[in-house]
């Protein structure tokens, strides 16, 4: 356990999320790694409907003994259940498979423009948050336009807009319009899914300048420039390394130099065009 809480940050319902949570994207059976996360102090559990692990996330809370107001569980639309009605079927199901009565956090998981349908989908969105089946509604994959047309749409603004970032892909005008809106900032793939970032000798470098690993040192940067981030490890000892970032220390100088990253960039796919047919 790390000798400092994680940090939280309010969402724009006033909610206090943990700055910090374990991810579980291409975790199959998720039971032994969420237990271990648990265990380990994760508070923020992150999956999605497409996981296709909910029942084994459901599992492992269930199991903890935790009680359920400690806990801060996202799940996330399919984008086959993209339209009105067949999204408030979808959050039934995944609450139905998790064994929750309620998500502390619902998100669309990507916009597919091309299908047209996620303005509708928000309408839906915020039927569920207003119902109390998901304590905050949000988006994720989200790039200006999409907010844009959701604003012009509707009153309900996202809490939240989880998206690809790390340094070396830091969004810095999403963040701008994030702040600029309410909108918290969530970071998924925050490590860069790992070498691409973790292996690079400058990387490498400054942490053992700081006294830490690379991945703390990531994350710490991560909860320096004020994200919530979701980071995935079926390792306990790397799960236990990586919330040691808390008791992480970076200076000013530090902090710009992995501003300054000149890559990996984007590891991930592309919001305009992910799962468009
Ligand atoms: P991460 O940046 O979290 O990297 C995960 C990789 O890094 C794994 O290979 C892991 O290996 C390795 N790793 C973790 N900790 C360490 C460490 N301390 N030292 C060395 N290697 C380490 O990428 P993800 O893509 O998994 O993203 C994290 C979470 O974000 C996902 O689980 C999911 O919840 C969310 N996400 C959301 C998406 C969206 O569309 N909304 C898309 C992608 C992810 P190992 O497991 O073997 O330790």
């Amino acid at each position: 356990m790390p000798v400092e809480p994680i940090p939280t940050l309010t969402l724009n319902t006033g909610a206090a999320m943990p700055a910090l949570g374990a991810g579980v994207f291409r975790v199959d059976d998720a039971q032994p790694v969420v237990t271990a996360a648990l265990m380990c102090g994760y508070r923020l559990i992150d999956t999605a409907a497409s996981y296709d692990n909910e029942a084994s996330v459901g599992r492992a809370i269930a199991g903890s003994g935790l009680p359920r107001t400690d806990l801060f569980v996202t799940s996330k639309l399919g984008n086959s259940d993209q339209g009105h009605d067949a999204t408030l079927d979808a959050v039934d199901a995944s609450l139905e498979r998790l064994g929750l009565d309620y998500l502390d956090l619902y998100l669309i998981h990507w916009p597919v423009p091309a299908r047209g349908r996620y303005v509708e989908t928000w309408t839906a969105m915020a039927e569920i948050a207003a119902s109390g089946r998901a304590r905050a509604v949000g988006v994720s994959n989200f790039l200006a336009a999409h907010l844009q047309a959701l604003r012009a749409a509707t009153d309900l603004v996202p809490a939240v807009n989880q998206v690809e970032l790390h340094p070396g892909y830091p969004r810095d005008d999403l963040r701008t319009l994030h702040a600029q809106l309410g909108i918290t900032t969530e970071a998924w793939s925050p490590l860069a899914r790992g070498d691409a970032l973790l292996g690079r000798p400058d990387v490498q470098a400054l942490a053992v300048e700081v006294g830490c690993s690379p991945a703390q040192l990531i994350l710490r940067w991560h909860l320096d420039r004020g994200h919530v981030t979701v980071v995935k490890s079926v390792h306990p000892e790397r799960m236990a390394q990586n919330l040691g970032a808390v008791d992480v220390i970076l200076t000013d100088a530090q902090l710009r130099t992995l501003d300054k990253l000149d890559g990996p960039g984007r590891v991930g796919p592309d919001p305009m065009t992910f799962d468009a047919h």
